[in-house]
């Protein structure tokens, strides 16, 4: 598994390269470091904030789309535990892997999303492992022998890399917030065999997992977990009721495409929003077969009774207050008239969800991205700053003195990058400790983080966020300098900063 930035030439890997040292040098006064921040810097985020990557004024967005599994409703982490633990018990019942597997349990804050896994490549015979580092479960990778595995180089050409959707001849991109368990699996199973000194095939081994995985979804069993403790899986369900009923108030249209069942949907809705939620939406279509709904035109809508009961008739209109299933988005276009900008839909899958809206249908994409809450209340604590801060300042003095190059300078100049490297990791390392951060991997935007900027126009926490601004808000991208230009201008501290919760009135909804 590893995190990695985008660069246009292709893929670097950075893979783990051991456990870190978190030292900062004494040779710099603290109290120095300290003058070095502006006041007040800390605490400056907000986490209830919405981010934009593109200009976009709600006054013109006349239509609110949504998908349902963590866009409106959002789960607790216990269902990630449920997952795995289920997951790994399928491996040792059904596909008959080492009951001994039986012994790993879940470890939250394991892996990230947006990591890429690569299902060829990393052989076990050839790892060099460091040890059980991370709480004793799962193997590290030494750096040199990763390079060795790559061919001496941590560039992979880009037609070995994962395709549109993540998935590659070898790579594939782990994105969805349900492979978090996906990914600890895969790594608790290999370190098992590696410690055990059993021989295994990665092919083979990343197929079982997956399927795994699947079946949990698939079969139902965890639809059974969250609707018989709704309480304990959904999150903040008094906040999207409204949400979903301050845009109905203001003569906004609401609809829901997801590739969840009717009624586990319905169930969820009930809860949060009561048991007249459907007069809220003016479409719901359920098991749609994202992304393909928004590709492949072969698959026309069905319609649902009142009891989920599926309907033989051809459909020629899609009416408000009924269900349909399966479906695509041109027969949606043709019988609906919702094109172009004034729909903006909201989802937490960056490919599923909205990259065929953003890149071929033109609508507005609004990105769930659950993990900005954490990340910003790093980014806001005094150790964040300080690292960053001493971190650029060091990066600063060694471009401008890399001239001196007498040999007491040499000294100085090699303790500066030493310095640096070990700041760089502590700074990282504060997000996660294996991964670092799902936006950043070091001072390069992950392939995470270029994905959510070309494929979202607004990006935030939770769909909650929106409770902070008014349905005419206009949201302003902040102008990013380029390399060669100077940040002049005044608004790099507006987004997100101290302002919000810009609603007076709402704030007794956060
Ligand atoms: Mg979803």
């Amino acid at each position: 598994l590893a995190q990695s930035p985008d660069t246009a030439r292709g893929f670097t890997v950075c893979f783990l390269t051991g456990r870190v040292m978190c030292v900062v040098s004494l040779i710099f006064p603290f109290s120095l470091l300290l003058d070095l921040l502006p006041p007040g810097v800390c605490s400056l985020l907000n986490p209830a904030a919405i981010y934009a990557n593109n200009e976009i004024s709600l006054g013109d967005v006349e239509i609110y789309g949504f998908d349902y599994d963590y866009t409106l409703a959002q789960y607790s982490n216990l269902l990630h535990s449920m997952i795995f633990n289920t997951a790994r018990d399928i491996l040792i019942e059904q596909f008959k892997y080492p009951e001994g597997l039986g012994k790993y349990d879940y470890i939250p804050g394991f892996a990230i999303r947006g990591l890429h896994y690569d299902v060829q490549k990393v052989s076990c015979t050839k790892f060099s492992l460091l040890g059980l580092v991370f709480h004793c479960v799962l193997v590290l990778v030494e750096m040199l022998s990763v390079i060795e595995l790559y061919g001496g180089t941590q560039h992979i050409p880009l037609y070995q890399m994962s395709d549109f959707y993540g998935k590659g001849p070898s790579l594939k991109q782990f994105m969805d917030i349900f492979s978090l368990p996906e990914m600890t699996l895969l790594s608790s199973v290999i370190d098992y065999f590696i410690t055990h000194g059993i021989e295994f095939d990665q092919v083979h081994l990343y197929k079982d997992i997956s399927d795994a995985i699947r079946d949990v979804h698939v079969k139902g069993v965890m639809y059974k977990w969250i609707e018989k403790d709704m309480e304990q899986y959904i999150l903040h369900g008094d906040e999207i009721y409204a949400v979903l009923n301050r845009l109905v108030n203001h003569k906004k249209k609401l609809f829901l495409i997801t590739n969840s069942p009717f009624s586990f949907v319905d169930k969820g809705m009930k809860h949060m929003v009561g048991k007249n939620w459907r007069d809220l939406f003016d479409m719901v279509i359920v098991q749609a077969d994202k992304p393909n709904f928004f590709t492949d035109r072969r698959k026309p809508f069905r319609k649902l009774d009142d009891n989920g009961s599926l309907q033989w008739d051809k459909i020629n209109q899609l009416e408000k207050g009924k269900i349909y299933k399966e479906g695509n988005l041109f027969d949606f276009l043709r019988l609906t008239g919702w094109r172009g900008s004034k729909v903006l839909y909201f989802g937490d899958h960056l490919y599923s969800d909205l990259a065929d809206l953003m890149l071929r249908h033109g609508w507005r994409t609004g990105a769930i991205v659950p993990e900005l809450e954490t990340e910003i209340r790093i980014i806001n604590t005094e150790q964040y700053m300080h690292s960053l801060t001493w971190q650029q300042a060091l990066t600063g003095l060694l471009e401008r003195m890399q001239m001196y190059q007498d040999a007491e300078s040499k000294q100085v100049l090699l303790e500066w990058m030493k310095e640096r490297q070990e700041i760089r990791s502590l700074t990282k390392n504060l997000f996660n400790p294996q991964f670092g951060s799902i936006f950043r991997t070091f001072h390069n935007p992950t392939y995470f983080s270029r994905r959510l900027v070309r494929f979202s126009d607004i990006y935030m926490a939770s769909i909650s966020c929106l409770l902070n601004y008014d349905v005419n808000f206009t949201f302003y991208p902040r102008r990013t300098p380029l390399q060669h230009e100077a940040p002049l201008w005044m608004d790099q501290l507006c987004t997100g900063c101290m302002k919000t919760p810009f609603l007076e009135e709402m704030v007794h909804i956060r």
